[in-house]
Parts: C-alpha cells; structure tokens; sequence
C-alpha cells in the first residue's frame, strides 16, 4: 500500500532532524578536534555517520512506499559547550528530544492505521534505548572522571576504540 500523505510528511519531517542529528554530533566532533581529545571526536564522527544511516532508512522507506522525499535546510546546530560532559549532556537531552519525535510518529502510525510505517518504526524505538542508553553511560563516567585529567585521557583513549 502506498504511503499517505501525512505520514510521508511527518517521515520526511524526521529525516531532516535525523540530518540534523548529524549536523550536530559533527559539531561536537569539531568542538573535540578543537580541544585535542581525538577519541572523543571520533566517537563523534561516527555518530554523526549513524544519524546519516537513520536519515537513509527514512528516506528510502518513504521511497519504497511510493512517496515523495523532499529535503529542507538543516538548522545550524550550536558550535560551544562547557566541556566534555557539557557536551555528552547535550547529547543525552537531544535523544530524549528525538525518541519523543519517534514517538510522535508511532502514534501517527497507528491513529492512519499504517502497518508498515508501524513495523518501521519499531526498529527506530529500539535504537533510541540504546543511543540514550550509549550517551547516559558516557555522562555518568564524565561525571565519575569530575577533573581528573588522566581520567579523561583515558576515557578519550575508550571512546576512539569504536568502531
Ligand atoms: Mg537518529
């Protein structure tokens, strides 16, 4: 069945935040680079290259389905935090902010009776416990890590190991 034209607004909605998703995580990448902890910033980069995944699994789901993708500009995402917890606290409360507009959607979903969109967004329900369950643990060792500097180096050395 096709898509509607409501769910193929909302999805096409999500994408554009799954690309600022990106964006975003691209900038604290910068922000890491900047401050020389290489590791953290690889951890970045390849956030940033997951939230390009989940824009894609949008984008050709939407396609599949018969709908039309059309792209908007993508926000300017914040560029400064207060440190390294600053950062992956941002993160955590962006998650939290995306598993809602998962949410949303699911709800939409099931209210337009869209059993495929359903079963797709499932995947992406299962995927914001574990990004919020990745950057919480991230946050509690910060914190664990306070100002310690070799703390952090070695938490920097963890973070550049994901592959
Ligand atoms: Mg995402």
């Amino acid at each position: 069945m096709e898509i509607g034209k409501k769910m193929q607004d909302a999805i096409n909605k999500q994408i554009n935040q799954e690309l600022f998703s990106g964006y975003l995580y691209l900038s604290m990448a910068a922000y890491f680079e900047a401050g020389n902890l290489k590791g953290f910033a690889h951890w970045m980069r390849k956030q940033a290259e997951e939230e390009k995944k989940h824009a894609m699994k949008f984008f050709d789901f939407v396609t599949e389905r018969g709908g039309i993708v059309s792209l908007e500009a993508i926000e300017k995402p914040a560029h400064s935090w207060k440190g390294p917890l600053g950062v992956f606290e941002d993160a955590l409360g962006h998650e939290k902010k995306v598993t809602g507009m998962i949410y949303g959607l699911a709800d939409l979903a099931e209210s337009e009776k869209d059993r495929a969109s359903e079963s797709m967004l499932k995947w992406f329900i299962d995927e914001q416990v574990e990004e919020e369950k990745t950057a919480n643990e991230i946050v509690q060792k910060l914190k664990m890590v306070g100002s310690s500097g070799s703390g952090l180096v070695m938490l920097d050395k963890e973070l550049g190991k994901r592959e």
